[in-house]
């Protein structure tokens, strides 16, 4: 089998300024060990996030020139509308700034107190939302899905038995809507098979609930279904789209993702209720209904995006270049969760560094070290982001401590994620050296976007 190659040539290049290990030490310091304070400047590769960090197409950046730019009823919406309704088949699309609105709308409309939204995972904006509103987000991944060690093809998928428990528990009047991610991101990246989608419409069907896809990752998604599922062989990634949004009734998006667009996202769904309240919430926070705190060239892009987003050999080159990462790191013995998910390699920080407790925040030390060694930028996905502390102060720790590797999509080559490879192996071989960290600062909500950090003693 021959290299499966960029499936594009390039042509425009943005400079990487190197740094030394010396300037690192004193950023990373100054960044209070946070790679969210870092400058991008000072990052050599920047892993931190596939979010809105897409390289654009010379067709998408063409549709900009369209951009029509009417407060309402622009051209551009209807054309952005076109290809959102082709893939979703909803009957509503409202446009949003970038995923967190649309979530911020919905769970404004349908969250409060007494309210309960269980998921296969919540990722921590939709689960910030929920909060927000006074609501409770529930997460309920199968076991495979909790266990970085175990292979599996779909481990994104929702725990049904669980589910059906809750809703039974809490009773499905204070439900107003189940949610799927997919690719389920907390969870690792790992896709959701279309019969778990199917499973999970029928729990949804029994008690009268509704059901909501976190559409972020869908494409990804579709393409391990057509890889790995029974009877998607020949099945065109639309195709497949299609059925996963057909057992919905309505979906968030953050365009960031599989919208291949530096900003944008949507809200879609069904219900003729439900779409005019979100419709007013939209008109007070984000904008009008036709371009929702997007301006029309946003909207080309996007449209764009998701024309581009379905090309069998654009997923073919984007999964296997995350798979050739996840690759080589396990070929050095190095911890990851298997498979290699869809946008990320998640590095597990319990099995990489065991000496470091997860109160000692073992994923962020690694941060630090890959900055440190490197310039490459990566982020926890472990007790920082997820941990919470009980009556006492005391952490309860996440249920794993993970390092994210992402990749942003068409931007690196294969001898930047070579060069990081390397930089990972050294670390691992120097892992006996990690430190414990300790947080310093932090703020009640989302605090690893903003908490400051030092070294245990
Ligand atoms: C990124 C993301 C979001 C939030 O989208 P933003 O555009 O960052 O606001 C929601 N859900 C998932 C699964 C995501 O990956």
């Amino acid at each position: 089998m021959k290299t499966i190659i960029e499936p594009f040539k390039i042509k425009t290049v943005e400079a990487i300024r190197f740094t030394t290990r010396e300037e690192r030490e004193r950023i990373l310091k100054d960044a209070f060990y946070n790679p969210f304070f870092i400058h991008a400047r000072d990052v050599i590769i920047d892993l931190l996030t596939d979010s809105g960090t897409s390289a654009m197409s010379a067709e998408q950046w063409a549709s900009m020139m369209r951009g029509d730019e009417a407060y309402a009823g622009s051209q551009s919406f209807f054309r952005f509308e076109r290809v959102v309704r082709k893939i979703t088949g909803f009957k509503y699309i409202i446009p949003t700034h970038q995923g967190r609105a649309a979530e911020k709308i919905l769970f404004t409309v349908l969250g409060g107190e007494g309210k309960y939204f269980p998921s296969n995972t919540h990722f921590d904006t939709t689960r910030a939302n929920i909060e927000f509103s006074g609501a409770e987000a529930y997460d309920f991944p199968t076991e495979v899905g909790l266990r970085p060690e175990i292979k599996g093809d779909f481990k994104g998928n929702m725990d049904i038995e669980k589910l059906e428990q809750f809703i039974k528990e809490v009773g499905p009047e204070n439900i107003p809507l189940v949610m799927l991610t997919v690719t389920n991101n907390s969870g690792g990246g790992q896709p959701v098979s279309m019969q778990n989608i199917r499973e999970t419409r029928q729990v949804c069907d029994k008690y009268g609930l509704k059901l909501f896809i976190d559409a972020c990752r869908f494409a990804e998604n579709a393409y391990f279904i057509k890889k790995r599922e029974s009877g998607y062989e020949t099945r065109s990634i639309l195709e497949i789209a299609r059925e996963m949004f057909s057992y919905a009734d309505g979906c968030t998006m953050s365009a960031k993702k599989d919208g291949l667009v530096n900003i944008g996202g949507f809200l879609a769904m069904n219900d003729d209720e439900l779409a005019m309240k979100c419709r007013n919430v939209l008109i007070v926070t984000e904008g009008f209904t036709t371009y929702g705190g997007l301006a029309g060239r946003d909207l080309e892009a996007i449209a764009q995006g998701l024309e581009e987003v379905l090309e069998e050999d654009y997923l073919k080159y984007r999964i296997r270049s995350v798979e050739y990462l996840g690759e080589k790191l396990v070929e050095s013995d190095i911890p990851i969760i298997e498979p290699p998910g869809g946008h990320a390699i998640y590095i597990d920080a319990k099995r990489f560094a065991p000496h470091i407790p997860p109160e000692q925040y073992p994923g962020q030390s690694i941060v630090c070290e890959l900055y440190l060694l490197g310039g490459i930028r990566t982020v926890e996905i472990g007790s920082v982001m997820f941990g919470k502390y009980d009556k006492n102060g005391k952490l309860i720790p996440a249920k794993m401590e993970l390092v994210r590797l992402a990749i942003p999509r068409r931007v690196y080559t294969q001898s930047h994620i070579d060069y990081v490879i390397e930089v990972i192996q050294e670390v691992y071989k120097n892992r006996k050296k990690l430190r414990g960290m300790k947080i310093i600062e932090e703020a009640s909500i989302l605090r690893h976007f903003t908490a400051k950090f030092g070294y245990v003693d």
